[in-house]
């Protein structure tokens, strides 16, 4: 068993698509043991996407990533990390893959509906960020 971090982003929490994605996520073998609707701070989203400082695109991605509330989420279950990268698809959803929930709702590249982390020593630091060890059940 292995855990995960999740971030339903702004654009899919406005488009009230939170129920629908965790019926993707729970349908594939990933439990959700700990979710949680919150405002990411420019602090926050700044720290969190820090490997993407100096990119074209960090400024609007902080700016996208703090317009709105996010559904924060710790899933668990088999190659959790991976499985759950691959029923996101493919960061641009012009090359997601049919089915992947970034192919059913991304708006674009920016606003690509969810997170997932990307190691699972990443997942660690990032269940750390945002969960208690008693928010885990
Ligand atoms: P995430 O880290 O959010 O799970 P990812 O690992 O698929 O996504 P990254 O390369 O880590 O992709 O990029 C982080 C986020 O930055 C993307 O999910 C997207 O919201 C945004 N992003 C990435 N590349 C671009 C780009 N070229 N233009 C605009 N936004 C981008
Ligand atoms: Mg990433």
């Amino acid at each position: 068993m292995q855990r995960t971090f999740s971030i339903i982003k702004p654009d899919a929490v406005r488009r009230n698509l939170i129920g629908h994605i965790n019926q993707i996520i729970e349908s594939s073998n990933l439990n959700i043991l700990a979710s949680k609707k919150i405002y990411l701070t420019k602090i926050q989203a700044e720290t969190f996407y820090e490997v993407h400082k100096g990119r074209p695109f960090f400024e609007s991605l902080v700016k996208f990533m703090t317009s709105g509330a996010v559904q924060v989420q710790v899933l668990e279950g088999e190659d959790a990390v991976a499985n759950y990268r691959k029923i996101m698809g493919a960061t641009n959803p012009a090359e997601a893959e049919e089915g992947t929930i970034r192919k059913l709702y991304a708006e674009s590249i920016e606003a690509n509906s969810v997170h997932g982390s990307d190691s699972e020593e990443n997942a660690k630091i990032e269940i750390s960020f945002f969960f208690s060890g008693s928010e885990l059940v």
